[in-house]
């Protein structure tokens, strides 16, 4: 494995944003891992991980450590019964081959999380979820390094602790392990979930019957609709995460603003939509300054529309945040990873 020195890394990101790297290397084999982990011991460095790069926001100034890219291969996959099948997929594949493959195997389960950029590996650190799943409902384990220790540990599903865009590994002590492989539990005859409005409303229109294809063309068909083509602009996504608050804060906010749709998580919590409260409440969505801007599709969506430094996104991210706080109490999480050093709020 050879490690290369001042690797610019914006290439590396959807966003197409940030600087160099003092280090950076492509890891292919576990062992690899095992030895850029060895290299930062012995030099004193931190590591920053890159999958597909498609939820991260590099800093200006890059990154003064070793930046390990994720190229690990490969899968395995097992008939458990008559119903299930486990199917082990190195970090580094991509997730959303993954997912066609699974759907024209004809197996359930992962196909409302079709055409979500990135890697399969870092599916599990933010439990990515859209149109009514996420990975937490198919994960049975995740096999990580102990970046401290240099062991592998394989973490069952609870030991991950799932949470809406979060885990364990995204937690300051979950932080230290890199992820090399993920073991799905899919469904041979499973049941499709199109509950979701967008869904839903996408069956009603093309008065077609939901199957495991036609629901991966759906959710592909709708998602380019609200997010911006990576070959023309640099996004990372979702800029922020929904905001999820006490059922009193839901009705003070709900008192303010009696259009706002809310959705109960639980007995005392409530989601509320990050993308309503940038749109209805900031006004934010189609506006830009310095070529960032909120999408005018989805204004979640923070697009990076030419050549915009990751100090204008997080100005951009910041007065979003501080006008909706302003004008609610709420204050917005940012789902996109930070890596490098910024003035963060
Ligand atoms: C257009 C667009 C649409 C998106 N839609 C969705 C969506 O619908 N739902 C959703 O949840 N997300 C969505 N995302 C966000 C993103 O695609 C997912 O979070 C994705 O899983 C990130 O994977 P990645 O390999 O690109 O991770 P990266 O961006 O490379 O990394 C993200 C974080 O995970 C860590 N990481 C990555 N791989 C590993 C590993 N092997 N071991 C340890 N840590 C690792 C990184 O260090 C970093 O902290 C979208 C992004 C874009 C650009």
């Amino acid at each position: 494995m050879r490690i290369e020195e001042h690797v610019a890394l914006a290439p590396y990101t959807t966003f197409k944003i940030g600087g160099s790297a003092d280090y950076f290397c492509n890891v292919r084999t576990k062992r690899d891992l095992e030895d850029a982990l060895a290299f930062c011991r012995k030099k004193s460095i931190p590591f920053s991980i890159v999958g597909g790069g498609s939820n991260l926001l590099i800093s200006d100034s890059g990154f003064r450590g070793l930046v390990i890219k994720i190229e690990l291969r490969g899968r395995l996959s097992r008939d458990i019964d008559t119903n299930f099948v486990e199917v082990s997929v190195a970090a580094g594949e991509n997730w959303d081959t993954f997912v066609e493959e699974a759907v024209l195997r004809g197996v359930y389960g992962i196909e409302n999380l079709s055409g979500i950029p990135g890697s399969v590996g870092g599916t599990p650190i933010q439990n990515v979820g859209a149109y009514g799943a996420e990975v937490a409902d198919v994960i049975v384990s995740v096999t990580a390094c102990n970046a401290e220790t240099g062991t592998w540990h394989r973490f069952t599903a609870d030991e991950c602790k799932f949470d809406y865009r979060t885990s364990y590994f995204k937690t300051l002590v979950g932080r230290k392990y890199i992820i090399s492989e993920v073991t799905f539990r899919l469904q041979k005859q499973g049941r499709l979930n199109t509950s979701y409005k967008d869904l839903t409303n996408y069956f009603i229109e093309h008065k077609e019957l939901p199957t495991l294809l036609s629901v991966r063309r759906a959710v592909l068909e709708i998602r380019s609709r609200k997010f911006p083509d990576l070959q023309t602009y640099g996004t990372a996504g979702s800029f922020f995460k929904n905001p999820i608050v006490s059922a009193s804060v839901a009705a003070r906010v709900c008192k303010l603003f009696p259009n706002i749709p809310l959705f109960s998580v639980s007995k005392n919590k409530t989601k509320i939509p990050a993308a309503w409260l940038i749109e209805h409440v900031g006004g934010f969505k189609g506006s830009t300054s310095r070529n960032v801007g909120s999408f005018q599709n989805q204004a979640l969506v923070v697009v990076n529309y030419g050549d915009a430094k990751a100090d204008d996104v997080m100005e951009f991210g910041n007065n979003i945040i501080n006008d909706i706080y302003a004008k609610t109490g709420i204050q917005l999480e940012r789902e996109v990873q930070l890596v490098g050093v910024f003035d963060v709020q």
